[in-house]
């Protein structure tokens, strides 16, 4: 039987290529593995999406139910994140750049993890230790994975490994344009083009409790703020819709990824609350947070102190 080789539920582009490089890296070593993903293929994540399709990668073959397989897991050892009845696969190998989940084992097996930005990164390791060749195409992926997980290297999980296996992997493929090939993945991932203005609002969105008020916090990650240009008002009038069904104040989050920041919209019945929080000054819609990338940790700890919550 041959080894399913497997990444997290709602795969990105570090659990679908380390699928692809794994499984190649197990049949040049002599065992019969597939790459394999737990979706299928039209509903891969757009970045993915376009990684596969611009190296002309295969996509793994979709696998939800892991009962009686031989599996090896990459990017991920939890069983939250496993296909179904992982608990009656055989699990043989995991490579992983994660803190060690949940998943047990009832015989010794192949583990192979580093505290490093990918897992494309611990991969190389092993392709190079081992010898193995490592075919330019799948080369390419892992090169795109290590620029997604690090974020371009802008990530604080980023490690010298990473930018050591990157330069490795663009004299292998030949990719000169490290920041080119990085925001061409960032415009796909962070597209909106054809997506309803309300679905864009409630993508990433949360309401939270702030001292008995009602604030609604929405985020878009995009490569630049000219991608909703054409959507500024559009976008304006649905918060301010939002706002109106029963809440204090609802906040948008346009964040821009290459200029580490955030144009926050704002509409609210206390706008000196939302500036005071930030240290700006509303300008028409919005204000710029310089450096503001990460809802968790920079906008809502400002807000709950500022609202006494
Ligand atoms: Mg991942
Ligand atoms: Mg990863
Ligand atoms: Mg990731």
């Amino acid at each position: 039987m041959s080894v399913s080789v497997v990444g997290h539920s709602n795969p990105d582009t570090d659990s679908v290529t380390a699928a692809i490089a794994y499984a190649n890296y197990l049949k040049a070593t002599g065992t019969d593995a597939i790459a394999c993903m737990q979706i299928s293929a039209d509903n891969l994540n757009p970045e993915s999406k376009v990684v596969l399709e611009k190296f002309g990668l295969a996509a793994p073959q979709t696998m939800t139910d892991a009962a009686g397989k031989d599996v090896a897991l990459v990017d991920f050892s939890d069983i939250g994140q496993a296909p179904a009845n992982i608990g009656d696969a055989n699990i043989v190998a995991i490579v992983d750049h994660h803190k060690i989940g949940d998943i047990t084992t009832g015989s010794p097996i192949f583990f192979y993890a580093k505290p490093v930005g990918c897992t494309c990164t611990v991969l190389l390791e092993m392709y190079k230790n081992n010898n193995v060749e490592l075919p330019k195409d799948i080369a390419a992926g892992m090169l795109c994975a290590i620029l997604s997980d690090t974020v371009n290297f802008k990530s604080p999980t980023c490690t010298d490994a990473d930018k050591a296996a990157v330069a490795e992997l663009l004299r292998i493929t030949g990719v000169t344009d490290q920041d080119a090939l990085f925001m061409e993945m960032l415009k796909a991932k962070s597209s909106v083009a054809g997506v309803p203005i309300r679905d864009l609002v409630f993508r990433d969105y949360k309401d939270f409790d702030m001292n008995g008020k009602k604030v609604g916090i929405g985020q878009i990650e995009l490569a630049t703020l000219d991608q909703v240009a054409d959507i500024r008002d559009d976008l304006y009038k649905t918060i301010k819709e939002v706002k109106a069904e029963d809440r204090h104040t609802v906040l948008f989050m346009l964040t821009d990824v290459v200029k580490e920041g955030t144009d926050l919209m704002v509409v609210s019945d206390d706008p000196a609350i939302i500036e005071g929080s930030f240290n700006g000054k509303i300008e028409g819609q919005s204000m710029w947070v310089d450096g503001m990338m990460s809802r968790k940790k920079q906008t809502v700890p400002p807000l709950q102190k500022a609202f006494g919550a």
